[in-house]
């Protein structure tokens, strides 16, 4: 039976155990990993892997770089602002079961995913106005929009160098990766002058 503690379990132990409180990165890799060692008889594989994950699934909050803390009334509002199954179903229908972005929907072969407008980070809630339909990859644009806008300033700025230091090669490069942006419709609004 003690095989079934899963790593991801026991972080989890430990930091309902130390609610609101900023713990240091060395205080739940020691309980962790001594804990783990005693119940299941492994070494804890990449605890720094586990607890990344608890942060970014929202489980965690990260203080600072290394200190994390769990706010149980926090998690809590987290899992009210998810949409419900009744309210996910109301908003596809109310969309058509389209992308609101590209209108493609399950018979395109794509993915339906309901998507909050204004995000739970930002502060926004799971209504039904708050809802909309987008599809896989348009739900990945929206969520890493700002990596990909960097992107897109990077290449433009890597075209106007290459262009003002005649590097055919390299310009040739960037504007085959700016076309791309451009023909998938990604970052419209950073324009890339020619
Ligand atoms: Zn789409």
């Amino acid at each position: 039976m003690k095989n079934l503690i899963k790593q991801e379990d026991l972080l989890i132990e430990f930091f309902k155990n130390n609610p609101n409180r900023d713990i240091n990165h060395p205080e739940v890799v020691d309980w962790v990993t001594t804990q783990y060692k005693i119940r299941v008889g492994k070494v804890f594989r990449d605890p720094d892997r586990g607890i990344r994950k608890l942060a970014q699934s929202g489980f965690l909050i990260k203080v600072a770089k290394g200190v994390y803390k769990y706010d149980p009334s926090l998690v809590k509002q987290r899992e009210l602002e998810d949409f419900t199954t009744a309210q996910k179903k109301i908003i596809l229908k109310r969309d058509n079961y389209k992308c609101v972005i590209c209108g493609r929907g399950i018979k395109d072969g794509v993915e339906l995913h309901v998507d909050h407008i204004k995000p739970k980070d930002l502060g926004g809630k799971a209504t039904i106005e708050n809802g909309q339909t987008l599809c896989s990859q348009h739900n990945f644009l929206k969520k890493n929009f700002k990596q990909t806008e960097t992107g897109k300033k990077m290449f433009i700025r890597l075209y106007e160098l290459s262009k003002k230091e005649g590097n055919k090669e390299l310009l040739d490069f960037c504007t085959k990766i700016l076309e791309v942006f451009e023909e998938n419709n990604i970052n419209g609004h950073i324009i890339w002058k020619r």
